[in-house]
C-alpha cells in the first residue's frame, strides 16, 4: 500500500458534495467559487451525454481548482513540503501547480479516494495525451463553463463538447497555444504534447 493510501485509510474522512461545497467556499474567492460550481454542473451534463460516471464528474468539477487561491510562492512551498515534483515551466509559472496540488488537497482535505477523480483534477490545466473519459470532460468543462468570459470560437467549442470530445480538445488547445504564443507566457510541454497527440488521433 502506498503511503498516501495508508493516510487516507487512517485519517481520510469521506465528505458528501454539500460538505465539500461549504469547505471550498471558504477557500476560494467568490468568482473562483462560482467558476467551480459552473465546472461542476457542466461536467455533470457532459457525463450524462457521454456516458461517464455523473457523480465522479460532479466531484472532480467542483474540486478541480481547490488549490487555486493561494500565492505562487505558497504553491511552490506546499509542493516541496508534500513532495510533489516541480518542473522548469512550473517553477517559472507556479500557477500551473494548482492542478497537482489540487489533486493532493482533494485527497487530503476533501477525502476523495477515487483515482480517476484525482487524475482528472491533476491534468485539468494542461490535459495530457491519451486522456480517459473523465479527464477529457474536466479539461473541457473547465474551459466552457457558462461563467467564463467569452473566448474565441466559444460557441463552436461548446457545441463540440457535447458532440465530439477529441475535436473539442484539439480546438481548445489550438486556441490556447496560439494565445500563449502571442503572450510572453511559457507554454507547458504537456499542452503541446496533448495537442499533437489529439491532432494525430483526429485524422
Ligand atoms: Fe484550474
Ligand atoms: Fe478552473
Amino acid at each position: 500500500m502506498a503511503v498516501s493510501d495508508k493516510w487516507i485509510y487512517e485519517y481520510g474522512e469521506k465528505m458528501d458534495r454539500t460538505e465539500m461545497r461549504e469547505k471550498l467556499e471558504k477557500k476560494l474567492t467568490r468568482k473562483r467559487y462560482e467558476h467551480s460550481l459552473g465546472v461542476e454542473y457542466t461536467a455533470g451534463c457532459m457525463a450524462m451525454v457521454h456516458g461517464a460516471d455523473i457523480e465522479k464528474a460532479l466531484t472532480a468539477g467542483l474540486l478541480h481548482d481547490c488549490a487555486k487561491c493561494i500565492s505562487g510562492e505558497e504553491k511552490i512551498e506546499k509542493c516541496i513540503r508534500h513532495n510533489l515534483p516541480i518542473n522548469r515551466v512550473e517553477r517559472k509559472n507556479p500557477e500551473l501547480l494548482h492542478a497537482k496540488l489540487g489533486a493532493y488537497y482533494a485527497k487530503e482535505k476533501y477525502g476523495v479516494q477515487d483515482r480517476e477523480i484525482l487524475s482528472a483534477i491533476e491534468f485539468h490545466t494542461t490535459g495530457k495525451p491519451d486522456m480517459n473519459l473523465l479527464e477529457k470532460i474536466i479539461f473541457i468543462a473547465d474551459y466552457i463553463e457558462p461563467n467564463r468570459k467569452p473566448l474565441h470560437e466559444i460557441e463552436e467549442i461548446r457545441h463540440e463538447a457535447f458532440t465530439d470530445l477529441d475535436k473539442c480538445i484539439v480546438h481548445i488547445l489550438k486556441n490556447t497555444l496560439s494565445y500563449l504564443e502571442h503572450s510572453d507566457a511559457d507554454t507547458d510541454q504537456t499542452s503541446i504534447d496533448t495537442y499533437n497527440y489529439y491532432v494525430k488521433n483526429n485524422d
